[in-house]
C-alpha cells in the first residue's frame, strides 16, 4: 500500500536557498510545489527538477493572492530579494514581498491547515550592539536607512507571523538565518562570497569595502537547510537563529579565497556601503538545545565546494 505523501509549498523556490530547500524536502518524501516570479531567482537552480512527478513549479508573484487547489502540510515562505544590492535596486518589491507576500503566503497555509515558516534574517538585529546576537536581542535598525527595506519588511513578517500564531492559533515557525554560502548563489548578486570568488577567478581585483574589518559569520548552505529542516519539524514558535558561529572579518575571508583559488588578484578598497552592520555571529546555543544542530561542514571544505561550482558556472578550469 502506498503511503501519500504530504505537500510542501516554497515560495522563492527558484533562488539559492530555496531551490536547496526544495531538494531537501523531495529527499524526505514531500511533494514540493515551488513558486518563484524569478525576479531574483533563476530557472538554472530548479532544471534539474524537470521531469520529477513530485515537483511542480509556478511563476507567479506571491504579492499577488496564491490560489493552490488540494492538501498542503507545509508552507516555507523563502521569496525576497536578500542581497543588499538587490534590495537597493528593487526596494519596493522587497517591502511588499516582506509584508504582502507574507499575509498571502499565511493565508494559504491558514486555508490549508498547514504549518509555516518563515525565512527571516540576522537582518533583524541591525547594526548589533550586542554580541554575539541571541534571539533575545532587540536589534538596531535604521527604519529609514538603506537597507530598512529589507529589515523592517522582515521584521514586519516576524511580527505578522507572531499575530497569526496568537489569534489564529496557527503552527509557525520563524528561522533567523545569518550568511549562507554555497553552490547556487548568484554570481551577480553582490553578496561578498560570490563577488570574491568571482574576482579570483577572473584575476580581477577583490573589492573590499572599507578597511575590511567588519566581520561576518558564514555557514555552508547543506548545514544552514538542515537546521531549517529540523525546526519545520519542531514545536518552537518564537525565533530561531541559525548560522555558522565561526566569524572573520571581511580581510580574512579576502585572504583565504587568494589562498584557496590560488588567485594573484590584488585587493581595491572601496567606500563602505551605509549601514553595513560592523559585526556579525549568531549565538546558536538555542538551536544546539532544541534541533540538537550544528554546523558541520567546515569553512575549507564549504568554500571549497562552492569555488569549484563557480569553476563550472563559469567554466574556468581548475
Ligand atoms: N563586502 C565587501 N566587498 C564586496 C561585497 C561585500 O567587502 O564586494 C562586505 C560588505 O561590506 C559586508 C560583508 O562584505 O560587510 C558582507 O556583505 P554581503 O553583501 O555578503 O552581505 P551582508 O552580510 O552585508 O548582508
Amino acid at each position: 500500500m502506498s503511503h501519500k505523501k504530504k505537500t510542501a509549498v516554497v515560495t522563492g523556490a527558484a533562488g539559492f536557498l530555496g531551490s536547496h530547500l526544495t531538494d531537501r524536502l523531495l529527499k524526505e518524501g514531500y511533494k514540493v510545489i515551488g513558486i518563484d516570479n524569478l525576479l531574483t531567482g533563476s530557472v538554472h537552480n530548479i532544471e534539474h527538477l524537470a521531469g520529477n512527478a513530485d515537483y511542480k513549479f509556478i511563476h507567479h508573484d506571491v504579492t499577488e493572492f496564491i490560489y493552490l487547489p488540494g492538501e498542503v502540510s507545509l508552507v516555507f515562505h523563502f521569496a525576497s530579494p536578500a542581497s543588499p544590492i538587490d534590495y537597493l535596486k528593487l526596494p519596493i518589491q522587497t517591502l511588499k514581498v516582506g509584508s504582502l507576500g507574507t499575509h498571502n503566503a499565511l493565508g494559504l497555509a491558514k486555508a490549508k491547515g498547514a504549518t509555516f515558516l518563515l525565512a527571516s534574517t540576522s537582518e533583524t538585529y541591525g547594526d548589533p550592539l550586542e554580541h554575539p546576537q541571541k534571539e533575545t536581542y532587540w536589534g538596531n535598525v535604521n527604519p529609514i536607512g538603506v537597507r530598512g527595506v529589507y529589515d523592517e519588511a522582515k521584521r514586519f513578517a516576524e511580527a505578522l507571523v507572531m499575530a497569526y500564531h496568537r489569534y489564529h492559533g496557527m503552527d509557525t515557525k520563524i528561522v533567523r538565518i545569518f550568511n549562507t554560502y554555497g553552490p547556487r548563489m548568484r554570481l551577480e548578486d553582490g553578496r561578498v562570497v560570490p563577488a570574491f570568488i568571482g574576482q579570483a577567478l577572473h584575476g580581477e581585483p577583490l573589492t573590499v569595502f572599507g578597511q575590511g574589518q567588519q566581520t561576518r559569520s558564514f555557514c555552508f548552505v547543506s548545514d544552514l537547510i538542515d537546521g531549517i529542516y529540523r525546526l519545520s519539524q519542531s514545536d518552537y514558535h518564537e525565533p530561531v537563529n541559525i548560522g555558522n558561529p565561526a566569524e572573520m572579518t571581511i580581510m580574512q575571508f579576502a585572504e583565504a579565497i587568494l589562498r584557496i583559488t590560488g588567485s594573484e588578484s590584488k585587493i581595491d578598497y572601496r567606500p563602505l556601503p551605509a549601514d553595513d552592520p560592523k559585526v556579525r555571529q549568531p549565538d546558536i546555543t538555542l538551536a544546539r538545545k532544541l534541533l540538537g544542530w550544528e554546523p558541520q561542514v567546515p569553512f575549507e571544505e564549504g568554500i571549497s565546494r562552492t569555488i569549484e561550482y563557480f569553476r563550472d558556472f563559469l567554466r574556468i578550469p581548475a
